[in-house]
C-alpha cells in the first residue's frame, strides 16, 4: 500500500497506452558487466522492474557486453545475485547484446547499402580535428565518399581481421555540422582483438554502445528505454539508427527517455572510480561495507527493503543533484528498528566486579528480543559476580548533569538486570581503568527500588564467563567531503577513519547470528555479522541508532 509517486515517465507510459501505441510496456535493465552494481544502479533497477510490475508489462535483464576489453563473467554472476537480492526477477531468459552480433552486422550492412555508413581511416587525432567543436562545425572525412561497393568490401575485411586495431572504423553518415556532437558521423563499429567472454575470438569488430543499444532494444521489443541524462543528446542518434533500419522504422519502435542519475553525498558512484579505490588499495574489495555497491551495502547489513524505500522516497526527475546520505541512513534505520532483534555487545570493555554477589553463582535472566514487539519472544542473558561494561559508561565522578551512566556512588540499572552502584576502581600504570568494583541491589530485578529512590540511567553489559570475544568494525563515511567525485584526485579525500576496529564481547546467543542479518546492539547501533568470516564473530556496524 505504498504510494506510487507519478513522474514524467509514468505520464508518458499512460499516454502511450491510452493512444494504443503499445498494448503493453516493456523495459530493460542493461548493465555493462564491467563492475559490481552500486546503489545508483538500484535506482534504475527499481524504476525499470517497478514500472513493468505496476503496468503488468515485462522487464528484461540484458548484459550490454559490447566491449570485450573491460568485461568479465565474474561481474555477470555478481549482477544477477544483486538484482535477485533487491527483490526483482527478470522476464524470460537473460539477454546479451553479444547474442545479437550477427544481427548488428547485418543492420550495419543495411546502412552501408543505403549510403548511410562508411569506413573511415582517419586516426583518432585526425578524427577529433575533423569533428570540430561546439563552436566550430566539423569537416567531412576524406573517406566519406567511398562507393557503397567498396565500403561493403572494406567492412567485410574489417570483420575478417584484415586491419589492425584502430586502423579504421565504420561511421554513420549524418551531419558534420550538427549542433549535437554525437551526430557528426559517429562511429558505429571499431576493431578489437580482445577475447570476448561470450563469443571468444569469433569477432574482430565490435559495435559501439549507441549502435548496439537501440537495436538490442528493438530486437527485444522494448517500448520505453530508460537511461540517465548524459545520454540526452544521444537520443537523436538512437532515433536516427532505428528510423533508418527497415525492420524498426515503425511508430511502436522503442523510444528513449532520460532521468537524472543518483549521486550520493560522501561517496562516489561510478564503477571506474570505485575500481580505483580498490586498485589503489584504499579499500580491500568491491564488497567492502564502506562501498556504495549493493554487495557492500548488503555485507554491511542494509536490507533490500531499505534500499527500495530509499529509491522510492527520492523519486524520478530530470534534475541533477546530490542526494543527502541521511535519507539512505534513515531508510535503513527505520527498517531495522522494526526488524532487528536486540542483543548486548560491549565494544570497548572494562571488567566490573559485583562485590556482594556470591562467587561461582550464575543466574539466567530473560530479556526481550524486541521491547516493542513481544511476539519476537525472549532470550536468555546471564548475570554473575563478573561482568563487562563499556569504558564510556563509567566515569570516576559525574562529569555533568546529563551523565546517566555509572560513577562512584552513583546508581544505574544494568539492562534487563539489577541496579548497581560503583564503589571503587583499579587502574593500570598509565592510569587507564582496568576494573570497576560495584554493589548490586538484589531487590531490583524487573522492579524499581522498594524505597522509591529513582534510578535514571540504564547501561548494557555482558556476563564475563559466558561472553564471546568479538571484533567490531565501525564504519564512517568513505570520504571527508560531500562531493568527492568532482575532485580530480578524489582518492585523496578518502576518510582514513572510515574503518575503526574494536575488540570486545557479545552475549553467547550471538554465536548463532547469521551473516548479513542485522541486530541491534542495545545503545550502540545496528550491526550484522560479516559474511566473509567463518567461525569468528565479526560484526559490521550498519548504522548508529540516531542521526548524529
Ligand atoms: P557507471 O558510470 O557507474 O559505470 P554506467 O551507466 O556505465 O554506470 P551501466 O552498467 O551501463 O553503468 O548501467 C546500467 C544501467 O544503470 C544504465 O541504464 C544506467 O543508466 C543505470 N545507472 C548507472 N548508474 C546510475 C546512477 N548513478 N543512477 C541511476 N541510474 C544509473
Ligand atoms: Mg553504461
Ligand atoms: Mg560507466
Amino acid at each position: 500500500n505504498k504510494a506510487i509517486h507519478t513522474n514524467f515517465i509514468r505520464n508518458k507510459i499512460d499516454n502511450d497506452l491510452e493512444q494504443k501505441l503499445y498494448t503493453s510496456i516493456q523495459t530493460r535493465f542493461p548493465p555493462e558487466p564491467n563492475g559490481y552494481l552500486h546503489i545508483g544502479h538500484a535506482k534504475s533497477i527499481c524504476l525499470n522492474f517497478g514500472l513493468a510490475k505496476d503496468y503488468k508489462g515485462q522487464c528484461n535483464l540484458r548484459f550490454d557486453d559490447t566491449n570485450p576489453a573491460k568485461e568479465d563473467v565474474e561481474f555477470i554472476d555478481a549482477i544477477k545475485t544483486d538484482i535477485k537480492w533487491l527483490g526483482f526477477a527478470w522476464d524470460g531468459d537473460i539477454k546479451y547484446s553479444s547474442h545479437y552480433f550477427n544481427q548488428f552486422y547485418e543492420y550495419a550492412i543495411e546502412l552501408i547499402n543505403k549510403n548511410l555508413a562508411y569506413i573511415c581511416f582517419l586516426n583518432a587525432d585526425e578524427a577529433r580535428t575533423y569533428r570540430g567543436t561546439l563552436k566550430k562545425v566539423g569537416e567531412n572525412s576524406p573517406y566519406r565518399n567511398t562507393s557503397i561497393l567498396e565500403n561493403l568490401e572494406l567492412f567485410a575485411k574489417m570483420k575478417a581481421g584484415e586491419f589492425l586495431e584502430g586502423e579504421c572504423v565504420l561511421r554513420a553518415k549524418i551531419d558534420m555540422s550538427s549542433p549535437f556532437m554525437c551526430m557528426r558521423d559517429p562511429t558505429l563499429y571499431r576493431i578489437r582483438f580482445d577475447k570476448h567472454h561470450q563469443t571468444g575470438n569469433q569477432w574482430r569488430i565490435y559495435p559501439m554502445y549507441d549502435f548496439a543499444h537501440c537495436i538490442s532494444d528493438a530486437i527485444e521489443g522494448v517500448t520505453h528505454s530508460l537511461c540517465t541524462l548524459e545520454f540526452q543528446d544521444n537520443r537523436r542518434l538512437y532515433d536516427w539508427i532505428l528510423e533508418n533500419i527497415n525492420d524498426f522504422n515503425k511508430p511502436n519502435r522503442p523510444h528513449q527517455y532520460e532521468f537524472s542519475r543518483l549521486n550520493l553525498e560522501y561517496t562516489v558512484m561510478s564503477k571506474r572510480k570505485l575500481q580505483k579505490l580498490v586498485e589503489d588499495g584504499l579499500i580491500p574489495g568491491w564488497d567492502d561495507p564502506r562501498m556504495p555497491t549493493l554487495s557492500g551495502l548488503r555485507r554491511r547489513g542494509y536490507t533490500a527493503t531499505s534500499i527500495r524505500d530509499f529509491v522510492n522516497r527520492i523519486g524520478i526527475s530530470k534534475v541533477d543533484s546530490i542526494t543527502d546520505i541521511t535519507i539512505l541512513e534513515a531508510a535503513v534505520r527505520n527498517d531495522l528498528n522494526i526488524k532487528a532483534p536486540r542483543t548486548m555487545g560491549v565494544i570497548d570493555p572494562i571488567r566490573i566486579i559485583i562485590e556482594n554477589y556470591p562467587e561461582g553463582k550464575i543466574e539466567t535472566l530473560k530479556a526481550p528480543i524486541h521491547p516493542q514487539n513481544e511476539t519476537m519472544g525472549k532470550r536468555d542473558i546471564f548475570f554473575s559476580r563478573e561482568l563487562y561494561i563499556d569504558r564510556a559508561d563509567f566515569k570516576e565522578i559525574v562529569p555533568n548533569k546529563k551523565f546517566k551512566r555509572l560513577a562512584i556512588n552513583k546508581e544505574v540499572r544494568l539492562r534487563s538486570a539489577y541496579v548497581i552502584h560503583a564503589t571503587t576502581f583499579d587502574t593500570d600504570f598509565d592510569g587507564n581503568i582496568t576494573i570497576v568494583y560495584a554493589i548490586y541491589d538484589p531487590n531490583t530485578l524487573g522492579k524499581n527500588p522498594a524505597d522509591g529512590r529513582k534510578v535514571k540511567g540504564v547501561i548494557h553489559f555482558v556476563e564475563a564467563s559466558k561472553a564471546f570475544k568479538a571484533e567490531f568494525r565501525l564504519y564512517e563515511r568513505l570520504f571527508t567531503l560531500e562531493n568527492p567525485g568532482k575532485n580530480d584526485h578524489f582518492e585523496q579525500l578518502f576518510n582514513p577513519q572510515s574503518l575503526i576496529t574494536s575488540y570486545g564481547v557479545v552475549e553467547p546467543s550471538m554465536v548463532n547470528s547469521k551473516p548479513e542479518f542485522a541486530y541491534q546492539f542495545e545503545r550502540e547501533g545496528y550491526f550484522c555479522r560479516d559474511n566473509q568470516s567463518s567461525d569468528e564473530l565479526i560484526f559490521n556496524k550498519t548504522i548508529s541508532l540516531h542521526n548524529i
